[in-house]
């Protein structure tokens, strides 16, 4: 094995930067394989093209006939691009992307061929769902669903395949993807926001969810991760000795980007550009080989499908650059892990950013609706942000003092929690005229003022607003965004109808509107302010100032998923349309699978290391220390022998200690791994792998990197952290 980690390093050290053509400019690549606009209506006769347009923009149901023109045009584009299948791309619940491909080729009479490709094969394809996750709904349902097209996101070419946007969906219609629920969220929040920014602007008539995710990611050479199973088979490194180079020089940080890397980025971006993904950004991290892109924020849906597309691009374009990437929360210990920050706002249809404070106090009262308003609905659901970030990869994240602690809480910046604290003051009821002139001028007046020097950033809030936006940091880099962003906007939207309702009625009560808004925004600020933190989220003090608060630390997935089976979170993705029971009770079944299987395959893989790899190793080089021991003792006289052969005796024992230790480690965990994985329960079981199988691997991880250390790093078989880390 060792030779396998000398024969990578070696290769590693002949590689060269994979030049990449970057033509003069990326502009001209954007979209150009995609079936955008501009395309659809080159292709596409006019009423077709409005049919699209309208299930685009208002949601409205594509009629049969249109169906056969839009394939037919499609497909025409598709072969343009050198397209020869088709396929129905979605996004299941296993976390990534799933495709089966289908040839446009059809044999027809007369031993001839054509491309075809109809409406009713544009609108639904079935895929065998047996093998998807459906938790449970296969038993009792027909599980067996299938993909429908989604008009609201482009078609796109990658290689030789037309991709199309689908959602996918039981038979029985439970929906079995990340994406169909997401699309009901954002249908809700569109009619909630507008029907309340409708206040402001009579003009407004479709509010839309944005999204700009930031993606970390580590690169690792291939040859390296190779020799690595637990890299394989787990994503991350389950034994592993800190370099002495470690990350405390901080050195890596927006330094120069290395040539290999760069070189995948530039070839990345060409990928992104020619699908639509709006990359802007590209830097080094915190951590070394960590990277980050992020792109322009794009509709949410959209950019939730450019994100799934991005992760599938990077594995790929990754390969050619002899690169495996980790989108693994946590691969290495000791260094920072990495996350997918999401910026969430709302935007409305003549073109305002509603979390943006505007040119006058109308406008800042705008704002400070829909910001309040979402202050509050994090503050009654903040559960279910957490639970919809739980995994088992994220939970050595969160709370692990580099990223978002597991409390959820809000950071706004003194400035703003200055102004929630003055409109706090309001009246109640009727307001003097003096009083309006005073709060309009004093304080609402003067927000765009403060934001523009408001330069606080508290990088430890999980939930941040950042000026225009909130910032959703606890998200892991791995985790597919609809979750999230569902959660998210099912919230607000639920949130904004309750206080469209209660303005609503202090109006018919003979309040005037700005004055029934201040009422009830002052309502919410009393109510909500135990959320707002503006302190380090690192601390051990926030961890006891938040218990004082009531906010809920759910450290580990088990907790966070117990958490969103309470009746309050059922209520109101059934309230509301986005789930139903069965679809909750399934999701959360799914989740909790998911992360067992995970630890399950952990403690297997950590088990064959230590056996397989670490003791025999250890083994070996103990032979050579007795050999050694053996020989001083046949050479030298008595006296001599005790002096001399002292430190190769304490090393023999501690290796044989050490050995002890990790082969009793070893049983117990697969004692206790058996019996976690027998339990029917599937919330039981999950907490059994995480209470009783997963505190065992950190004495089996300590021993072994206690030998990295003692053993000859000629024979070390596995590939050392400053290898895997600084290796160019
Ligand atoms: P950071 O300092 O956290 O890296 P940036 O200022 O670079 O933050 O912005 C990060 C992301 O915020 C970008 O992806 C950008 O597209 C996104 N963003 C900016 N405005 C909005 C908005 N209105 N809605 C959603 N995302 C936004
Ligand atoms: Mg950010």
């Amino acid at each position: 094995m060792s030779h396998l980690r000398f024969n990578a390093l070696k290769e590693v050290l002949k590689r060269n930067p994979i030049p990449v053509e970057v033509p003069e400019k990326l502009s001209v690549l954007f979209n150009q394989n995609v079936f955008s606009e501009d395309a659809m209506r080159e292709y596409m006769t006019k009423g077709a093209f409005g049919y699209i347009m309208a299930a685009r923009e208002k949601g409205e149901k594509i009629p049969r006939e249109a169906a056969d023109q839009i394939a037919a045009a499609m497909k025409d584009w598709a072969l343009s691009k050198g397209a020869t299948h088709y396929t129905h791309w979605f996004q299941p619940l296993t976390g990534t992307t799933a495709e089966k491909h289908d040839a446009f080729f059809t044999p027809v009479e007369g031993g001839k061929a054509i491309e075809q490709f109809s409406g009713s094969m544009l609108v639904q394809q079935e895929p065998d769902a047996s093998s998807f996750p459906n938790g449970g709904i296969r038993n009792t349902f027909e599980a067996r669903g299938y993909t429908a097209w989604d008009p609201t996101s482009f078609a796109f070419v990658i290689g030789t395949t037309l991709c199309i946007p689908s959602v996918f969906i039981s038979y029985t219609g439970e929906t079995l993807d990340y994406k169909t629920p997401l699309l009901r969220a954002l249908q809700l929040v569109d009619e909630a926001a507008t029907d309340v920014a409708r206040y402001f602007d009579r003009n407004v008539n479709k509010v839309q969810s944005t999204l700009g995710w930031e993606q970390e990611y580590f690169l690792v050479d291939s040859a390296l991760f190779n020799t690595r199973p637990d890299l394989q088979f787990t994503g991350r490194t389950l034994v592993g000795h800190s370099p002495a180079k470690g990350q405390q020089l901080d050195d890596h940080y927006f330094g120069s980007i290395p040539l290999r890397a760069l070189m995948y980025m530039q070839d990345l971006e060409i990928e992104c550009m020619k699908l639509g993904i709006p990359i802007k950004t590209r830097h080094n991290e915190v951590a070394p080989n960590q990277f980050e892109c992020a792109p322009v924020f794009e509709e949410a849906n959209q950019a939730v499908d450019h994100n799934s597309l991005l992760m599938d691009l990077m594995a790929r374009v990754a390969r050619k650059h002899d690169f495996r990437v980790l989108f693994h929360e946590k691969p290495f210990k000791g260094v920072n892990g990495s996350g997918k920050h999401n910026n969430w706002s709302l935007s409305t249809d003549t073109g305002e950013n509603l979390l943006s404070p505007g040119k006058n106090p109308k406008k800042n009262l705008q704002f400070l609706t829909f910001f309040i308003n979402t202050i509050k609905a994090v503050n009654e659901y903040g559960d279910m942000l957490r639970s919809a970030i739980a995994a088992a990869g994220n939970d050595h994240r969160l709370g692990a003092n580099e990223a978002p602690p597991a409390i959820i809480s809000i950071f706004i910046g003194s400035q703003l929690f200055n102004v929630l604290n003055e409109l706090e003051k309001v009246s109640k009821g009727k307001m003097s005229p003096d009083e309006k002139t005073d709060i309009k001028l004093n304080v609402v007046g003067k927000i765009p003022e403060i934001l523009l020097d408001n330069t606080d950033r508290n990088r430890t809030s999980p939930f941040a607003f950042t000026g225009n936006k909130f910032e959703f940091r606890a998200v892991g880099s791995s985790a597919n965004c609809a979750e999230p962003m569902m959660v998210l906007n099912t919230i607000v939207a639920h949130q904004l109808k309750k206080f469209k309702s209660e303005v609503d009625k202090l109006i018919d009560k003979g309040l005037k509107k700005d004055e029934a808004i201040f009422n009830v925004l002052r309502d919410y600020i009393k109510t909500s302010k135990n959320i707002l933190f503006e302190g380090d989220g690192y601390s051990g003090d926030w961890e006891m100032e938040a218990a004082k608060r009531k906010l809920n630390n759910l450290k580990t997935t088990p907790e966070a998923l117990k958490s969103e089976l309470n009746q309050k979170y059922i209520d109101i993705y059934v309230e509301n349309g986005v789930l139903t029971k069965r679809e909750i009770e399934a999701r959360n079944e799914i989740k909790l699978e998911k992360y067992s299987s995970l630890i399950d395959i952990e403690a297997q893989v950590l088990s064959d290391l230590a056996r397989n790899h670490i003791i025999p190793t250890a083994i070996n080089y103990q032979n050579k220390l007795i050999e050694n021991v053996q020989g001083l003792k046949e050479i030298f006289s008595a006296a001599e022998f005790k002096d001399l052969a002292k430190e190769q005796i304490d090393l023999i024992k501690t290796i044989s200690e050490k050995i002890a230790i990790i082969k009793s480690s070893v049983d117990k965990l697969l004692v206790e791994k058996t019996k976690s994985h027998h339990i029917e329960d599937s919330h039981k079981r999950a907490e059994a792998f995480c209470d009783n199988v997963k505190p065992l691997f950190d004495g089996i991880r300590s021993a072994v990197d206690d030998l990295e250390m003692m053993v000859d790093d000629e024979i070390w078989p596995l590939t050392k952290y400053r290898e895997l880390l600084f290796t160019k």
